[in-house]
């Protein structure tokens, strides 16, 4: 016997990014077990490094009825896609787990508020894709890895964005291109919080730099389809390892990855790796980096390891404050983002910003 369930996009997406590998060495939704080692140890039961949950909410009618089924077809618009065989059921306590994922368990908090709203019922299983051509579009580790292996590229630095392309994130990726044979640009557009770009300002963007500014032969761009979860350290070593299994050998983890408003410290996601590389093999090599700024008096990009102004003249160059300056109708100065990427956004077809 089997049930009906339908999913949502983020389940959709959970689902093809487990079935393709992204999430190695997770096959499956989390049990009881890998939830609470997740988020206790920053590891899966068996030691694994791993650490963002990745769960399987579903309403309580289903979570009971599948204690008998023990199996779920899964549907996606009412079209049957993949099935799960069910091995564990457990109950998870969000506002309260919040404070170990997200170190915070403020509603006001995008990634809290949305994990708070899910379900507290979860199932876990491996899930089997049935309908394959929810595949197709799907970022895949074996792709990436032969466009890697084709170029000739030994050493690769991914670089996880949310934002159109600035002078900040342009100044760390040469830095990647100075030390690996090429960069992977591979920016999230899963759910994001309202006023957050929207993909296509993201895309179209990069599409622009690397059509002037970048060598062509030693830049890979494609886009990541997860939710962003806003959880800081803990998903700056998440996206590290989504990018590992891509088939990269290095990741840039800047200031404040992975951040949201002042729920985390500059540095906070750097302290995490330091900690926790005493304890497990990351796999991958981390750059952890300076955030950038414009300094008035230097005149150009620098960070505090470069620049002797001790952040006196400092112009500031985040997503934040470039949303900020578009949403207010006014244009960021050349000095943090090119006028190319500028007038890209201001001819976009689409919404610049993600609406409520
Ligand atoms: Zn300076």
């Amino acid at each position: 016997m089997s049930i009906l369930y339908e999913i949502n996009e983020e389940t959709l997406q959970d689902l093809i990014n487990l079935s393709v590998g992204l999430f190695n060495p997770l096959k499956g939704f989390v049990n009881r077990d890998d939830y609470y080692s997740i988020i206790n140890n920053y590891s899966l039961s068996n030691g694994n490094l791993w650490t963002i949950p990745i769960t399987f909410d579903v309403d309580e009618e289903t979570y009971e009825k599948s204690k008998t089924a023990k199996n779920l077809h899964l549907t996606y618009n009412k079209k049957v896609v993949a099935q799960i065989e069910i091995s564990d059921w457990f109950e998870v306590n969000s506002q309260k787990d919040a404070i170990k994922i997200f170190r915070t368990n403020d509603l006001k908090h995008p990634g809290v508020s949305k994990e708070v709203s899910r379900n507290k019922f979860r199932l876990a299983g491996e899930p089997e894709i049935i309908d394959k051509s929810i595949l197709l579009n799907a970022l895949k580790p074996t792709e990436t890895k032969e466009i890697f292996k084709n170029n000739g590229w030994k050493t690769i630095v991914g670089f996880q964005t949310r934002n159109p392309v600035h002078k900040a994130h342009e100044h760390l990726q040469r830095i990647g291109l100075e030390v690996c044979d090429a960069l992977f640009i591979n920016p999230l557009v899963g759910w994001k919080k309202a006023g957050d770009f929207s993909e296509e300002a993201v895309t179209e963007s990069y599409k622009s730099m690397i059509e002037n500014y970048y060598p062509k032969d030693r830049v890979h761009f494609d886009v990541l389809k997860t939710p962003m979860r806003y959880a800081g350290p803990r998903e700056a070593i998440f996206h590290a390892l989504i990018r590992k299994n891509l088939g990269c050998t290095h990741f840039i983890i800047g200031r404040d990855h992975a951040g949201v408003g002042n729920y985390y410290g500059k540095y906070e996601a750097h302290e995490l790796v330091k900690t926790l590389k005493k304890k497990f093999n990351f796999g991958i090599e981390l750059l952890l980096l300076g955030g950038p700024y414009y300094c008035t008096k230097c005149k150009q990009i620098v960070t505090e390891h470069s620049c002797g102004h001790n952040g006196s003249y400092i112009k500031e160059i985040s997503g934040t404050t470039i949303r900020k300056i578009i949403s207010s109708g006014k244009n960021p100065e050349t000095e943090i983002m090119r006028p190319e990427i500028l007038a890209t956004l201001n001819n976009l077809k689409s919404e610049i910003f993600i609406r409520e």
